[in-house]
């Protein structure tokens, strides 16, 4: 069996759905579990249905709306008669959504997150799978939820391999297409937990693993895997051939292109994972397997933009030391900041970090009681695996390098813009 995932960016209007059809026309679908998320940017869409429904705003009803004609206007251009079925099976998916917002008590916030943007997966997977039938391409709809079981750490939730394997093993059909949900499982209670932003691929693997799949393939609006983003490097090359700890590593400081939990669960059985372009499903794209490494030895560059760069220094000449550094690590955590690289010296120590949820003014001021704190906003972190010096200066180019840290094949700068 092969498992397919295909992306939010695959399935965002009727065309793309039309085309999702296409590819399997041309690669065939006998054997085939696909695994699909949320319609386009719908997951965003619903956090902010969430957001309304928290803050108990105005909105909420506007900010559902716009997901319910999303999809509405995708069901008209991709259905003729108006009375089809999939039309009363998606209208009763997002009654199921009011009647939560409606009845629900839990003040859990990431629990209620789970339970309301699960809903695009439904919704996107239920389109998909009645579009194929009405057009003759027989397939089996199944709820992820009933295969993957998790704890209940909603919006992060840890698989419990044991029941997810019995449930695939036992129940799933092979030498058909079935489809299911990305990014989605279900904990002890039959709750809907997430697996974590951007999760589908790894539910991808998830399948692979317990199935023993043949390979795993990501289809993608790119040809494969590049040596950088193509949004901001110029002439960024194909990678044909990469080894599970290249990819893992290019994952790991936040190439986008494969969501890093997905490696390893494929490397342990060394099942090969494939990245390929949905627009020319015939070319060969990236493959990812064992010990195959880097064909050319390339450079590889990945950016993090809009990232902060903290310094801290003791207000007493002191060395930062042992005690600090956790002190300064569990107040990190405490305030969501993502550590992307640290840079220690005696009297000093840098770390370059996301504040994603924007709360480092509230950070600095307990930083401030026991350091000197200096910092630097909106700086980026380039990140160069197989850095030749031709590469390093590439990025360095018009730009302040305020730390620059190399091991054996990666060298990190952090770097600001030239005013
Ligand atoms: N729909 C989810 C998200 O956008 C999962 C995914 O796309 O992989 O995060
Ligand atoms: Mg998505």
């Amino acid at each position: 069996m092969k498992v397919f995932k295909f992306g939010g960016a695959s399935v965002k209007d009727a065309e793309g759905i039309k085309n999702v059809y296409s590819v399997l026309e041309q690669v065939g679908h006998k054997d085939v579990l696909l695994v699909i998320s949320a319609m386009g940017k719908t997951t965003n869409a619903l956090e902010v249905v969430i957001k309304n429904y928290i803050d108990k705003s105005p909105e909420l009803q506007s900010s559902l709306q716009d997901v319910k004609k999303y999809h509405n206007q995708i069901l008209l251009d991709l259905f003729e008669e108006e009375n089809h079925e999939v039309f009363t099976v998606v209208n009763k998916l997002f009654a199921d959504l009011e009647y939560f917002l409606k009845h629900n008590k839990s003040p859990n916030y990431n629990f209620v997150y789970d339970q309301v943007v699960s809903t695009g997966e439904m919704v996107s997977t239920t389109i998909v799978s009645q579009y194929f039938n009405y057009r003759g391409l027989q397939n089996q709809w199944l709820d992820v939820r009933e295969f993957i079981k998790t704890d209940n750490t909603y919006r992060d939730a840890i698989v419990d391999w044991e029941h997810t394997q019995q449930n695939i093993v036992k129940k799933i059909q092979r030498k058909t297409l079935n489809i299911t949900q990305g990014f989605l499982g279900s904990d002890e209670n039959n709750f809907t937990t997430t697996l974590g932003r951007e999760g589908s691929d790894y539910s991808a693997a998830i399948f692979a693993y317990c199935l023993n799949a043949e390979s795993v393939t990501i289809w993608k609006d790119v040809q494969g895997v590049l040596n950088a983003d193509p949004r901001y490097f110029e002439n960024a090359i194909l990678l044909n051939q990469i080894s599970y700890r290249e990819a893992i590593e290019l994952a790991f400081y936040g190439a986008t292109v494969i969501h890093p939990k997905t490696l390893q669960p494929l490397q342990r059985k060394e099942i090969p994972l494939y990245v390929k372009s949905f627009i020319n499903p015939l070319l060969a794209g990236t493959s990812v397997s064992k010990g195959a490494d880097l064909e050319p030895h390339t450079s590889c560059y990945i950016v993090k933009k809009n990232q902060l760069l903290i310094s801290l220094s003791s207000l007493d000449f002191s060395f930062i030391m042992e005690e600090n550094i956790s002190e300064i690590f569990a107040l990190l955590h405490q305030y969501k900041m993502k550590v992307h690289l640290i840079q220690n010296s005696a009297i000093s120590f840098s770390v370059c970090v996301d504040d994603k949820f924007g709360n480092f003014s509230e950070l600095k001021k307990l930083l401030s009681k026991k350091f000197k704190v200096t910092y630097n906003e909106d700086v980026s972190l380039y990140t160069i695996r197989h850095f030749t010096e031709k590469s390093v200066n590439a990025v360095a180019q018009n730009k302040e390098v305020l730390v620059k840290q190399v091991s054996r094949e990666t060298m990190q700068v952090v770097t600001k813009e030239k005013i």
